[in-house]
């Protein structure tokens, strides 16, 4: 049985804009030693936008950004969302298309099989490519195996995410971040937010596997996240955290609590909140 004062403490939750599904949720909050958050729409604004081109030698911007929105035609990624508004015309037609979790998408077209993704891919995908290092996230993209060039694509690191993870520890909770993206990039935006451990190149898979890990040493843990690779992630945590804005709809649904902002710093307001309550309870 729950204690009816978690009920209160629910709805304070929400006029803030925090939805918590129950109230054994609010409880289990009160016990959390570690909040893990995902980088991409969690941390940062999840709105890529692309940089620069970089055309492999005998071959043109046009033609890598063309293949670029070809190949990311059928994705919701934001990465995918981006490189279509830079290319700003009708992507070509498409046969065939894939999404690989982590990794990137492959389209088949009639000019050719297509892949656009990161590293990773080109390594899966046997490609040869020059590697970009800068300080954004990077899409290499190749047809049948050619390498055409690279992307530069810039996300931004939310308004509070640094004062989120702040208030996070003035409260004696640890944190973490977790990406799928390039070390390089992962590094940056972890020092900028300033948590304390950065998880970098994990599969959807990796991310369950670190959360477990996080889970053994510091003990309760929460996830925030909004992607719908992290329902697995956001089902495994102690307390699943997910963005209810941009968030995805198997993320809202694997969560146990919603923040309608999508601010990183409702979740230290959510933890007041639950401790607050249990005071009361107690
Ligand atoms: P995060 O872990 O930061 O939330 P994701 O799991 O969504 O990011 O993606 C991890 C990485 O996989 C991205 O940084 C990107 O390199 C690659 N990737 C995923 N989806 C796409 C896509 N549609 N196009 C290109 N690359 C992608
Ligand atoms: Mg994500």
């Amino acid at each position: 049985s729950v204690p009816l004062t978690y009920f209160s403490g629910i709805g304070g939750a929400s006029k803030k804009g925090i939805l918590i599904k129950g109230a054994n949720y609010l409880e289990a909050l009160t016990g959390v030693r570690e909040v893990v958050f995902d980088k991409t729409g969690t941390l940062t604004k999840g709105e890529f936008a692309v940089k620069e081109v970089y055309p492999a030698k005998g071959h043109t911007r046009e033609e890598v950004l063309q293949a670029a929105a070809c190949a990311e035609a059928d994705s919701s990624h934001p990465i995918a969302r981006s490189v279509l508004q830079a290319y700003g015309k009708e992507p070509c037609a498409r046969t065939g298309y894939e999404e690989i979790p982590g990794h990137g998408v492959k389209a088949q077209t009639i000019g050719g099989v297509i892949i656009a993704g990161n590293a990773k891919l080109m390594a899966r995908e046997g490609v040869a490519h020059e590697e970009t290092q800068e300080s954004g996230t990077v899409l290499y993209v190749a047809k049948d195996r050619d390498f055409l060039g690279s992307v530069l694509i810039a996300d931004q690191v939310k308004p509070d995410a640094h004062s989120a993870v702040e208030e996070l520890r003035k409260i004696g909770i640890g944190t973490a971040m977790l990406t799928g993206d390039a070390q390089s990039i992962g590094r940056a935006i972890a020092r900028q937010v300033g948590v304390d451990e950065a998880y970098c190149e994990l599969l959807p898979q990796d991310k369950v596997e670190a959360l477990e890990r996080i889970q053994g040493q510091k003990g309760s843990a929460a996830f925030v996240g909004d992607g719908i690779n992290d329902a697995p992630v956001l089902a495994r945590a102690d307390v699943g955290i997910a963005m209810g804005g941009a968030g995805s709809d198997a993320a809202i649904e694997a969560a146990d609590i919603v923040l309608m902002t999508d601010e990183p710093s409702s979740v230290p307001q959510a933890v007041s909140i639950s401790r607050k309550t249990r005071r009361i309870v107690w």
